[in-house]
């Protein structure tokens, strides 16, 4: 905490993203000094944590000392965009990783640092034993992983050469309003709430039988900063322990808005139908599907519970409904959003 003299600074790259804008509200209550790095870019991509800017902190203090945190939050972080753009993902998610780790070594910083690695549940990809948790094997199955998988070991490797503070948050799919646009249980609020408000009157997926482990973002984040305050460093597996496919998401947020959605047809030929009008509601489409994908993932986040007491506090059903709301909200007042 920040007493007189004992101040904390951290240091969030991708402090815009969905994890970043979370962490830094909740570092922000802890009464942390918080950093932010983001990528400069054409368009407007602030709007996550515009809101903490117009509440400046300001630390008053007498003798100072400085704990630094450095949450890697920063990555390309979409699955199906790390096919196109693999090269760049390996960039950012794996060697930008080791330039950060590199930065903190040669600044002289290793031993008054702690460093997070926002770590994936994407590294099982093709899971090798259910559940998941911190001795499962790896099985990447994407550019994506492949690049995360790289910073998983770097992150290890310089804890162990150089004794640095430095952890793996090996954290399961976590979602809520401010997810990105693109990942699918984002997709699916937000063209409910479309199809709800009679905007539209159908949504296409990809593959539907899907399986995730999808915890709410901000439990996740505190997870995060436990993993930082703990006496050492080490790595943690963060999931919900249940899993559910990208239809019964799909169905619970229709039943969010009074829809009961059945299906029919088999592969690219399912669709959603509404039972009460006999209107199409999902469709496929091929063009959403990866060259390979992970199908199910299911995280047993024990060794987080027994060493600092984390477990998620948002169901799955609560999560849903938020983001449903939320979007149901957006909608309204910009029905182009
Ligand atoms: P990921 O687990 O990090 O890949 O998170 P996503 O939300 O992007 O995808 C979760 C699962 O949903 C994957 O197996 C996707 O193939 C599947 N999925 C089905 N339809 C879609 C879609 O339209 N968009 C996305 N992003 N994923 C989809």
């Amino acid at each position: 905490m920040a007493s007189g003299d004992n101040k904390k600074v951290a240091l969030i790259t991708g402090i815009n993203g969905q994890d970043g804008s979370y962490l830094a509200e909740f570092l922000l209550n802890k009464g942390y000094e918080v950093h932010g790095i983001i990528r400069r870019a054409s368009t407007f991509n602030t709007h996550r944590i515009d809101h903490l800017h117009a509440d400046p902190y300001a630390h008053k203090g007498g003798k100072l000392h400085l704990h630094y945190e450095i949450y890697n939050l920063a990555a390309q972080s979409h699955v199906k965009v790390s096919f196109d753009l693999s090269e760049y993902t390996a960039e950012v998610d794996a060697v930008g990783t080791l330039r950060i780790l590199d930065a903190i070594r040669t600044c002289g910083l290793a031993n008054y640092s702690k460093f997070y690695q926002a770590s994936t549940s994407e590294l099982y990809g093709d899971v090798k034993e259910t559940p998941q948790n911190e001795n499962t094997p790896f099985n990447p199955q994407s550019p994506y992983a492949c690049a995360k998988l790289y910073a998983y070991w770097i992150v290890k490797n310089y804890r162990d050469a150089y004794n640095m503070f430095a952890c793996n948050g090996i954290l399961f799919n976590h979602e809520s309003p401010r997810r990105g646009e693109t990942f699918v249980t984002r997709k699916i609020t937000r063209e409910v709430a479309k199809i709800h408000l009679g905007l539209n009157e159908c949504l296409t997926l990809g593959k539907l039988d899907s399986k995730r482990d999808w915890g709410h973002a901000k439990d996740y984040v505190e997870a995060m900063w436990l993993m930082l305050q703990q006496e050492k460093p080490d790595d943690f597996v963060i999931s919900t322990g249940e899993t559910h496919s990208v239809k019964e998401f799909v169905q619970e947020s229709f039943k969010c808005v009074g829809k009961e959605i059945v299906w029919k047809g088999e592969g690219v030929n399912e669709v959603g139908v509404e039972k009460d009008t006999g209107m199409v509601r999902v469709k496929v489409d091929p063009k959403y599907f990866r060259p390979t994908d992970v199908g199910f993932l299911l995280g047993d986040a024990t060794k987080a519970k027994e060493k600092f007491g984390w477990s998620p506090k948002v169901t799955f059903l609560e999560l849903v409904r938020e983001m449903v709301q939320s979007d149901i909200e957006l909608m309204k007042r910009n029905p182009l959003a």
